[in-house]
């Protein structure tokens, strides 16, 4: 028997890699949680949810149940268990309350933890209670079971601001939590149903269950007992089956084979990290239909809304994501888009739930224009984003400074933004505006706008020349007067750039690389300029910030000189070796990174995974190909970690990758049996349906 399990296990492995497990259960969601704002290992919480589910729930492990930083892997003690609405600690919460099973902290351990998307479980050692968690997407089921007692007591604490009150039925209330973004007057109403009395003592026997049911909306308090029903009368193992079925349909469209046990775990929890943001902020109105209360006008629409992301990091590889695998979601977030624009002047930047003042660019650009040219935005919505986009190029918004375009004036007029005006990261920004105006233009031409608009952002698009310094061979502030900054320094993090530095940013000319090869002298120096990434030593320079931002220390302790990949400036990097003579030195620094800087442990990111985007890179990468330049409809070519792949793509077709030999450099790489002669591979056959190869051919070795 025991020489047989081995062989079993070694043929399910190879012929039906995961058609019959669980997928939710390769998923930990405490990846990235052993974090502080010093030393980033993800900054992430173990988000107990649906996929991009309204409402997320998390244990809190902070002393202030407000602190940003809510769960910490090291910390002994639970506080208790917030509904959260946080995209990342930098933004904190909004609209948060908790629950506290026992009345206040209580020692834990890991080991009495079982942390899944669909169900958390913690045993409150103090408390003698045990609390389990499982989430629809506006509701959820708490499980408590009780010691034997006659003073246990269930706190509920609506946050500063808020109001809770008791009722026989359990309790209602609102938070009022925000860190800005919401209009006056923002409340996230939730209703509680326990068959115990909340906020006081109550007598337990022990091993009695208490089951609350819990929902909120931002729409009214009516609207939270509507919500309610996703989860009345239904039973917790109900509740939690039909979670862990979704999250299981969810992680599936994507089934990978061949590779070890640890490397399925990093897989699917960095998929489950991308199907989380953006979040869905609609709720289903009385009649079924979708409704959502705006935190840019305060008032209550039709129809659908997502937030919480931040499109600085997120268009990168997150949105080319969604787009590829869950079409459907991005569908609606594009239509929720496309709401924005009807209920303000801007289309967001970074959104939580509304205008955040952080980071820069003006990327909403990106977002439309890759959704838009693989057909996911209806026509009608597609020129109300346009019309958002072009408003962008030539406004700021007047108290949210990093929405719409900040310099506008500069860029529109001299063709960059002066290191000396006043503006701040104005490399940075110039270098972004410059990708967002190709990407206006694609949409320029999805819409057949007369040619001389489309010509205009053609024309922006190549400003990212004019912050070039040929003598440096990278991208440097420049002064109003058109001289460059003087002194220089390539190791010099913020000032022109954003949380990077010149080494970093120099590469940020996402749709044209062979104009920025051609700008360097050729392929050669090319190359040359990036090998010296990773071959100068990871010195820096944080007079800008006045201390070491973690970014930096994550950048340092990788050990890859000065390529930071736990920050989203380097992310596309690897890939441009496609770009040069040598693309398998991409491949090894790419097979390098998803071996190295990537695991299921608690500390399993390198850097802040920013809402799915060092996940999605991830995702992307172990299937073979990135998204450098979001809107071009390409993939850069790299280095499938899977001997076999399959993505499901709507009407039933599917996208199989498969790779021979365990080398990451592969030299005859096919698309439906034709080999492919560029370094790129184009989307639009990938999302008929295709079998894409990786070989290695000997005659082309050396
Ligand atoms: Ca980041």
């Amino acid at each position: 028997m025991k020489r047989l399990i081995p062989i079993i296990i070694l043929l399910s492995a190879c012929c039906h890699p995961t058609e019959d497990v669980h997928l939710s259960e390769y998923v930990s969601t405490l990846v990235g949680t052993q974090s502080d704002w010093t030393f980033s290992t993800g900054n992430t919480y173990p988000a107990i949810a649906l996929p991009w589910g309204m409402n997320f729930w998390t244990p809190v492990t902070a002393e202030r149940e407000e602190d940003g930083w809510a769960y910490q892997y090291d910390k002994h003690k639970i506080t208790g268990f917030k509904q959260t609405h946080q995209p990342s600690p930098w933004i904190n919460d909004y609209g948060a309350f908790s629950i506290i099973p026992g009345g206040g902290p209580s020692w834990f351990s890991h080991e009495s933890e079982e942390a899944r998307p669909y169900y958390y479980k913690v045993y409150l050692a103090d408390h003698d209670i045990t609390v389990e968690i499982t989430p629809t997407e506006r509701a959820a089921v708490m499980r408590l079971t009780f010691p034997e007692s006659d003073s246990s007591i269930i706190g509920v604490n609506p946050f500063q601001g808020g109001k809770v009150a008791f009722d026989d039925a359990g309790a209602t209330g609102y938070s009022v939590q925000n860190h800005g973004g919401v209009p006056e007057g923002f409340r996230n109403f939730f209703v509680i149903k326990a068959d115990v009395p909340l906020g006081e003592a109550f007598a337990t026997s022990r091993g009695q269950i208490v089951t609350l049911y819990i929902a909120s909306s931002f729409i009214s308090e009516e609207q939270a007992v509507r919500n309610l029903n996703e989860v009345l009368d239904r039973s917790f193992d109900e509740v939690k089956t039909a979670a862990q079925e979704r999250w299981d349909k969810i992680l599936g469209r994507i089934r990978v084979s061949g590779v070890t046990e640890e490397q399925y775990r990093t897989f699917y929890s960095c998929l489950y990290r991308s199907s989380l943001f953006p979040r869905k902020f609609y709720e289903m109105g009385p009649d079924g239909e979708p409704v959502h209360y705006s935190p840019y006008d305060g008032k209550v629409h039709d129809g659908y809304l997502y937030t919480d992301t931040g499109f600085w990091d997120t268009f990168r590889a997150l949105f080319p994501l969604l787009n590829l695998v869950y079409p459907d979601v991005s569908r609606e977030i594009l239509q929720g888009l496309a709401n924005v624009a009807r209920e303000n002047d801007f289309l967001p930047e970074w959104a939580s739930p509304g205008h955040r003042d952080c980071m820069i660019g003006n990327n909403s650009a990106a977002v439309v224009a890759d959704a838009a040219v693989q057909g996911l935005v209806s026509r009608e919505d597609l020129e109300v984003l346009y019309n958002a986009l072009v408003y962008g190029t030539e406004h700021v918004h007047p108290t949210v400074s990093s929405t719409g375009r900040k310099g506008h004036e500069y860029y529109n007029t001299l063709g960059y933004i002066p290191c000396d005006v006043g503006v701040n990261e104005s490399v940075a920004r110039t270098l972004e505006y410059a990708y967002d105006d190709w990407c206006i233009a694609q949409v320029a031409k999805l819409l057949d706008r007369p040619q001389e608009e489309i010509d205009l952002y053609l024309k922006r698009s190549r400003n990212w020349r004019n912050v070039f310094d040929p003598s440096a061979r990278l991208m440097r502030g420049r002064r109003a007067d058109g001289s460059f900054q003087e002194p220089f320094s390539p190791y010099k993090w913020g000032g022109d750039f954003t949380e990077g530095n010149a080494w970093h940013y120099t590469w940020s000319v996402f749709h044209d690389i062979p104009g920025l090869v051609d700008a360097m002298g050729g392929q050669e120096s090319f190359e040359q300029m990036l090998d010296s990434v990773f071959k100068v030593p990871p010195i820096y320079d944080d007079s800008y910030y006045g201390y070491r931002i973690h970014e930096i220390t994550e950048m340092q302790v990788a050990d890859m000189g000065n390529y930071a990949h736990g920050n989203q400036p380097s992310q596309h990097m690897l890939y441009l070796y496609n770009w040069t003579a040598h693309p398998e030195k991409g491949s090894v620094y790419i097979r390098e990174v998803m071996d190295r800087l990537y695991s299921a442990a608690p500390d399993g990111y390198c850097g802040d995974e920013d809402n799915g985007q060092t996940s999605a890179w991830y995702v992307f990468s172990a299937l073979g190909f990135y998204p450098v330049c979001p809107a071009s409809g390409q993939y850069a070519l790299g280095s499938p970690l899977f001997p076999k792949a399959a993505v499901s793509l709507p009407g039933g077709k599917t996208l199989t990758i498969t790779s021979k030999g365990s080398n990451p450099v592969y030299n005859d790489i096919r698309l439906n049996g034709k080999p492919i002669n560029n370094n790129y591979v184009d989307i639009a056959p990938i999302r008929n349906g295709a079998h894409l190869t990786f070989r290695v051919s000997h005659q082309n070795t050396n």
